[in-house]
């Protein structure tokens, strides 16, 4: 019998598999995909994200720092050229940890070197899950079945796992779409280690950051209340073309970077959220990432905060005691968080697209970003608990 089974190797999954690794436990992971290679463009780790990494595995933020680009400032502009904010970013200083962008398929790689090989089991699409009075019974789209003392359901925001036990929850559309896209452009006008948003009146947005090496990672964002077809499902030359034709009066550099990444390569994505949900376990099955608390990309959170799930939960499923416990308790201490950063994602989304978005960040910049500066401590402070734990020991054996 499999003890712990995950469903999913996206960041989540595999992060969790490494977490355990350090408890003396080893899953096994089961991935619907033939392998890892899926292109997913690049993300951003933030300090929450890198100090939940180095929670679940010594030195694994530095291995992502290194494989990634940090970014040192933030530049916001509007579509007609005009810059209206530009800062420095501060956030090794303030948090111990920096702001990186990371391509997704390096990102994976990282995770998956730190497992033992055979840890994934690729080509495994799980469709159902069964409680039993001694373990779960997991069926598999190949006929397979497996019994596990226990399963983590980190298989993405679509999660056939959680719609199985909260048909409800299924992803809502917030009315918008992103495209994203890496593309060699080494020209002057991307500076390095810069990201710069542009926004316009028009309920459109498009970000740049550099990746190093002259590569350049951009994110094309468009309102898009009815899609008639989702872009995902049209063919990814129509799906460039159709980009093409809706920046077209936005010039360079928008029109080259789009034109130069190879169609097959954009990332078309709707972006949906769910309502935060009130509990993540039932029996034998606990969900986690965006499984459990699919949010909106605005602030960068997924993730990130997947990573948080990842070091908190292999800690509950380690610890000694009456597991029932150790899980309520995992759940209390992430379902308030995560549910904050669901509703902030989605308003902060929300009004990105807004046609006024510039005037609003223009009038209430004070108010904004004395807010934000508080809500980005709460947010990149994070602490996992197990490095809690550790200092409150090292304190103990030091007295
Ligand atoms: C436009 C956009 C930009 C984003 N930018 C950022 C960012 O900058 N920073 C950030 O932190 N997050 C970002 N995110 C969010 C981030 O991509 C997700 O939150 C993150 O990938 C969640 O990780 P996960 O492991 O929970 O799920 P996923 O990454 O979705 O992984 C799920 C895995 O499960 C597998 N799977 C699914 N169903 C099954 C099944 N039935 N059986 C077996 N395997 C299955 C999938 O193949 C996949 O490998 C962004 C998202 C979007 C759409």
């Amino acid at each position: 019998m499999t003890k712990i089974a995950i469903i999913g190797a996206g960041p989540g999954g595999l992060a969790l598999a490494v977490a355990l690794r350090q408890y003396g436990i080893t899953p096994i992971i089961f991935e619907r995909a033939r392998d890892l290679s899926q292109s997913g463009s690049a993300i951003t780790v933030f300090p929450n994200g890198l100090r939940a990494l180095d929670a679940c595995a010594a030195g694994l933020a530095a291995q992502v720092m290194a494989a990634g680009q940090p970014v040192h400032s933030v530049t916001l502009r509007n579509n007609l050229g005009q810059t209206f904010f530009e800062s420095p970013v501060t956030m090794q200083a303030r948090y111990g940890y920096p702001m990186v962008n990371i391509r997704w398929a390096t990102l994976r790689a990282v995770l998956a070197a730190q497992l033992p090989l055979g840890s994934i089991r690729f080509g495994m699409t799980c469709e159902q899950l069964r409680q039993t009075e001694h373990g779960v019974m997991l069926h598999f789209a190949n006929g397979e079945t497996v019994m596990a003392d226990f399963v983590v359901a980190a298989d993405g925001i679509g999660s056939q796992l959680r719609q199985q036990f909260y048909p409800a929850s299924k992803p809502r559309y917030s009315g918008r779409f992103s495209w994203r896209g890496i593309v060699h452009m080494p020209r002057g006008e991307f500076r390095a280690h810069r990201s710069v948003i542009t926004t316009s009146d028009t309920g459109k947005t498009f970000m740049t950051a550099d990746m190093g090496d002259g590569f350049v990672y951009w994110s094309a964002g468009m309102l898009l209340p009815n899609p008639t077809t989702a872009p995902e499902a049209t063919p990814a030359e129509f799906a460039q073309q159709h980009l093409l034709a809706a920046f077209a009066d936005w010039g360079e550099p928008v029109l080259g970077l789009i034109g130069a990444t190879p169609a097959d390569e954009i990332i078309a994505r709707a972006i949906c959220d769910c309502a935060p949900l009130p509990t993540w376990r039932n029996g034998r099955m606990m969900l986690m990432g965006d499984a459990a608390h699919p949010m909106t990309p605005a602030l960068g959170q997924g993730a990130n905060t997947a990573f948080e799930d990842a070091c908190e939960l292999a800690d509950a499923l380690a610890a000694d005691g009456d597991q029932d416990d150790s899980l309520a308790a995992y759940e209390a201490r992430r379902i308030p968080r995560t549910s904050i950063i669901q509703v902030r994602s989605s308003a902060q989304g929300a009004r990105a697209y807004e046609t006024n978005h510039e005037q609003h960040l223009r009038e209430s910049a004070d108010k904004m970003w004395r807010n934000q500066h508080e809500f980005e401590d709460w947010l990149y402070q994070f602490q996992p608990s197990n490095a809690l734990k550790q200092a409150a020991q090292s304190f103990i054996e030091a007295v």
